[in-house]
């Protein structure tokens, strides 16, 4: 498959027409809207060298058409390595119920799927940064069955694209660390410069030794100095319990906090209001993070509670047509989105500060409306989108025409252009 962007605009480059978020418009006592200006913005050595008044007439400019210029879109939970994507649809079995079902189907499908993942893995991105995505944190299995193949596999397929996306990898024993012997591949990749966060996966649930697998996962990240990013399904106390004792070694040793998150931690949508509130308090202090991909069942995690609170909350599509699941859709937008009508969020200072969940916390405007990026000096990561201002963007999801990675500008093909 071709790729579905024209080839980029590199090194020093100036674009103009770009239109930028400058203040909110104040009616009486509210935030009626969003002002935004137009400016020429100068890319030297992969970074924003200037940002000035708007000269249309600049010649040797690109003309950014008065796209709105957004910080990069970053998904922050993704598995690369072991998608369907690419093959003829399939829905998920409702044969498989459990986790363990999961591993014992993976343990079947493992190898065939690897014969072809790295072609597959390179149509994911694209699907990503077709919706302006140029950065993912990305799971990767480390299990008996896959061995250290699927790092192998996902690491030529970034290769491959590794001038206009770039990664965080996570080793993920997605087979429990004893539930199969996994422990020994895992001491094994998280020595490697490639990694950046240990894994994990119910430690109740699979390996039903919660302190053993938190002990393993937290001396692994110490001695390696890596972060830690753990799957955690497991409800009721155990899943509660879970989080706590997390939390206690993340405090017995701080150098992990700000890197240590809990995905999905599904259990915060059953805990009572107080038991949220308590164990909000406890993340934010401790600095561990929550990732979610967000709609849970029929349950709805406290993520407004957990921001309120101060806890670090990213967003992920997690699956994108897979076996687990096939309803994300790869444009992390549209999980903005999301959560903006999950919670009610749609005045325009709400949809604007929705923003933050596609761009990894980064917004144009801080919550008085002061203009906070870009700045010079910055990384030239940004997305061009068909919007007159963030809080259009979220609601409407609109369309991604441009994405700078590193300074390189790549813009979508006409005939792709939706
Ligand atoms: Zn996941």
């Amino acid at each position: 498959m071709k790729t579905t962007y024209l080839e980029p605009e590199k090194g020093n480059y100036t674009l103009k027409n770009v239109l930028l978020e400058t203040g909110f418009i104040w009616k009486e006592d509210y935030i009626e809207g969003t002002q935004t200006e137009q400016f020429c913005i100068e890319i030297k050595n992969g970074k924003i060298d200037t940002i000035s008044p708007n000269n249309p007439q600049l010649p040797d400019a690109i003309d950014a058409k008065g796209l709105l210029m957004l910080p990069a879109f970053k998904d922050m939970h993704t598995h690369l390595d072991k998608t369907l994507y690419g093959l003829p649809w399939q829905a998920i079995s409702p044969k498989r119920k459990t986790v363990a079902d999961m591993i014992a189907y993976e343990q079947q499908i493992i190898p065939k799927l690897l014969e072809t993942s790295v072609h597959r893995t390179g149509l994911l991105i694209d699907l990503l940064q077709n919706y302006g995505t140029s950065f993912a944190r990305s799971h990767f299995n480390v299990d008996t069955t896959s061995g250290l193949r699927s790092l192998e596999n996902l690491q030529i397929a970034l290769n491959n694209k590794k001038e206009s996306f770039s990664t965080e990898l996570v080793a993920f024993p997605q087979h429990g660390l004893y539930y199969t012997d996994s422990a020994p591949l895992m001491r094994e990749v998280a020595k490697m410069d490639c990694v950046d966060f240990i894994g994990g996966l119910d430690p109740y649930g699979i390996d039903k030794n919660i302190e053993k697998v938190i002990d393993f996962t937290v001396q692994l990240a110490l001695d390696n100095n890596k972060g830690i990013d753990i799957h955690l399904h497991d409800l009721g106390k155990e899943g509660k319990y879970t989080i706590e004792y997390l939390i206690q070694k993340v405090k017995e040793n701080p150098q992990l906090q700000n890197k240590t998150f809990v995905s999905h931690a599904y259990v915060l949508a059953y805990l009572e209001q107080n038991e949220v509130d308590e164990i909000s308090e406890k993340l934010a202090e401790a600095k561990v993070g929550i990732i979610s991909a967000i709609p849970y069942r029929d349950k709805k995690m406290p993520i407004a509670r957990l921001i309120d609170k101060g806890v670090d909350v990213l967003v992920g599509n997690d699956n994108i047509q897979d076996y687990w699941s096939t309803l994300g859709t790869g444009n992390i937008l549209q999980k903005a989105n999301l959560i903006a009508e999950l919670y009610a969020w749609e005045t325009e200072y709400d949809l604007s500060r929705t923003l933050r969940f596609a761009t990894n916390n980064i917004l144009p405007l801080d919550n008085k409306g002061n203009m906070q990026w870009p700045k010079k000096g910055d990384k030239a990561e940004f997305t061009l989108i068909n919007a007159s201002c963030s809080a259009e963007a979220v609601s409407r999801i609109s369309p991604a025409v441009a994405f700078a990675h590193d300074g390189n500008l790549y813009w979508k093909r006409r005939e792709i252009l939706v």
